[in-house]
């Protein structure tokens, strides 16, 4: 399940300047924004809502203008006939004055919305209006969240070389930005992405940086979410009593805080290890209580809610059927084809397909058995394909050679699983044949993880161009890509810029905080600066803490613009965990090539034009021409 759900996810433009009186809406309005503000059930949503209305200044426009987008989802949340009207009228008003980072927030409600009304394509083309609005406000925080959704559906629905895409764009405007609670978020996504492609190894040191990341004491129900998804993968790799204890103490967390959802949830996925434990009275009693809370909770995603339900019901029947009841087992089955076929996710299709082969067999149903396990088998097939092919595509921006081991762990978690499934698949009597062509598919399948094995060493030839602190171009690549640049533009004779980027008394940094502290603000920044430019452009780190920008098909008026909305974000970079919230500035200097001017002649000035930013004062952009 996707965490960002339960998030509150309106973002805003903070367009005016913050006086005294209205501090606490503000404050309210922050706390919403960055995350750190949580929503469990609908009445979560109504207190939010009563408390912005009770602090909003009188006659305040601007203010009340941000509460209507906060309606959207606070008021309209669990009704989404109303919710769809209400942003149809106001998603009106904001095309006609053009307000992208209000449409971005409109038709991020309308993501919820649709969602809660079970209309999953009119969801995902919300989710994409949004992104398309958040992109034109020019908002790294509305880009972020935005990306976040889409990452999700991706994930959700397979597509996980794209939802891998998404997701590292996000975390890396999120890391400019310094909220914690989405880059913990991001960071667990992106373990559960490689989680459902099988990468079990990859996924657990995913969550293993989250761990040392976000779990202090004071934050308890996310530490509780992140043991929530480290179970998933222990589960994965056959080690259910480590799944086991880390469910029981990220329950233990939710009753504390008494939070009902992930409670039943939780209970739903011990069902599961329990299941796998051949525990099946301990599981037979947590599916009935979970069955039960599940009934009466009033979750404000009912999608999320009818997910639940769908594999408790499976779970459940795969309790049934080992304790010998076939015929209530097959039923449970019928529950969980209902709830979960909505879902448009593949997974569970294929889980429902092998849990409910046994049963048909045990009940004397072999026709039935045989065509579940024959689509068990295609359809896994095609997954494991279309997996594969995602796996090489995210190989492209995978570098770090250390993962290469995990990943021949996880060759052999793979066999495991293999070994499990078949010994499953023999209990159940006459499936011998079945049996021995998952054992070939599951060869095939080894076989074609060594492949790709292979293919990754390959790219690691890559890493010779890349600096290894801030992981973009190094000196040598970047000069080689401007060099490329020149010699295009003299023959198409299309304007090209070349900007240097120089942090200013970044010696004073390092010598008031530390050298570590100077390398995670060279890391924030590059990370800032990347996810600004356009995918034609280039940058690269020439020396220490001096950068090169190259802007091909741009001249000199563009290049401004592009300079100062680079200087102004380094400028806005919160550093988390610094004192004081310390600030960097930078200066800039650029310059535009001439016809047949040589690389360094056009550098020279780039740099003069840097010296001038310098001597007046730092912290802004100066041209030579
Ligand atoms: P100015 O505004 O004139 O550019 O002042 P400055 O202090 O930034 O410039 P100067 O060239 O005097 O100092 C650059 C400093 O950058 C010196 C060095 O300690 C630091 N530096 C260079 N590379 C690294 C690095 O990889 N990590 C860290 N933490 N610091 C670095
Ligand atoms: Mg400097
Ligand atoms: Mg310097």
């Amino acid at each position: 399940m996707s965490l960002n759900k339960i998030i509150f996810s309106a973002v805003f433009l903070f367009s005016c300047a913050l006086t005294a009186a209205p501090a606490q809406f503000d404050q309210l309005v922050q706390q919403i924004e960055s995350g750190q503000r949580y929503f469990f059930s609908l009445a979560d949503y109504k207190a939010a809502l009563a408390e912005l209305e009770a602090a909003l200044p009188p006659d305040d426009v601007q203010r009340q203008h941000r509460l209507d987008r906060l309606r959207c989802q606070l008021g309209y949340s669990g009704d989404p006939t109303a919710g769809l009207a209400y942003s149809d009228t106001k998603i009106a008003h904001a095309k006609q004055r053009n307000d992208q980072a209000a449409l971005a927030d409109y038709y991020m409600c309308r993501f919820y919305l649709f969602s809660q009304a079970g209309d999953s394509n009119l969801a995902e083309q919300s989710a994409q209006l949004a992104h398309q609005a958040a992109k034109a406000s020019e908002n790294p925080l509305s880009i972020a969240v935005s990306l976040a959704l889409l990452g999700d559906l991706a994930s959700y629905t397979g597509n996980y070389a794209d939802a891998m895409q998404h997701y590292t764009t996000a975390y890396q405007l999120q890391r400019g930005l310094g909220y914690k609670p989405y880059i913990s978020d991001l960071v667990l996504s992106i373990a559960a992405t490689y989680r459902r492609m099988g990468l079990y190894q990859d996924a657990l040191s995913y969550i293993e940086q989250a761990e040392q990341e976000f779990s202090a004491d004071s934050e308890q129900f996310r530490h509780a979410l992140i043991m929530h998804e480290k179970a998933y993968s222990h589960a994965e790799l056959g080690q259910y009593n480590k799944a086991l204890a880390l469910f029981m103490q990220s329950m233990q967390v939710y009753q504390q805080i008494q939070e009902p959802l992930w409670q039943s949830y939780t209970k739903v996925n011990l069902v599961w290890i329990y299941n796998l434990l051949q525990q099946y009275p301990q599981a037979m009693a947590l599916a009935q209580e979970a069955q039960a809370e599940l009934a009466v909770l009033n979750a404000p995603d009912l999608s999320t809610l009818a997910s639940y339900k769908g594999l408790l019901a499976m779970y459940n029947g795969e309790t049934l059927n080992a304790l010998q009841q076939p015929q209530a087992a097959l039923q449970r089955f019928d529950e969980a084809q209902q709830y979960l076929s909505a879902e448009n996710n593949p997974r569970y299709m294929l889980m429902l397909y092998a849990a409910r082969a046994p049963a048909e067999a045990a009940a004397g149903n072999y026709q039935q058995a045989y065509g579940l396990l024959t689509q068990f088998i295609t359809q896994n097939k095609a997954q494991q394909q279309r997996a594969r092919e995602q796996q090489s595509n995210i190989l492209r921006f995978q570098f770090d050679s250390d993962r290469q081991l995990e990943r021949t762990r996880q060759l052999e978690g793979e066999k495991k699983l293999a070994e499990q499934h078949v010994s499953t698949l023999q209990l159940a009597q006459r499936w011998q044949y079945a049996a021995l062509s998952l054992i070939a598919l599951l060869f095939v399948i080894l076989f074609s993880f060594a492949i790709s094995l292979k293919k990754r060493n390959r790219k690691l030839h890559r890493l010779a161009m890349t600096d290894e602190l801030t992981n973009i171009a190094n000196r040598r690549r970047i000069m080689m890509q401007a060099e490329q640049e020149r010699v295009k533009a003299l023959d198409t004779a299309q304007p090209l810029c070349f900007l240097i980027l120089d942090l200013d008394h970044f010696k004073q940094v390092n010598d008031k905080y530390g050298h570590d502290v100077g390398d995670t603000v060279l890391q924030q920044m590059c990370m800032t600066v990347s996810a600004m430019l356009r995918a034609q452009d280039h940058f690269g780190r020439t020396g220490g803490e001096e950068f090169l920008i190259v802007l091909p098909d741009t001249d000199k008026e563009a290049a401004f613009v592009i300079a100062e909305r680079l200087r102004q974000a380094v400028a806005d970079i919160q550093f988390a965990d610094t004192p004081k919230k310390m600030r960097v500035t930078c200066s800039i200097g650029f310059s535009q090539y001439r016809a047949e001017e040589a690389l360094n002649v056009s550098l020279a000035r780039a740099d003069d034009a840097l010296y001038q930013a310098k001597a007046a004062g730092r912290d802004q952009t100066h041209f030579k021409d």
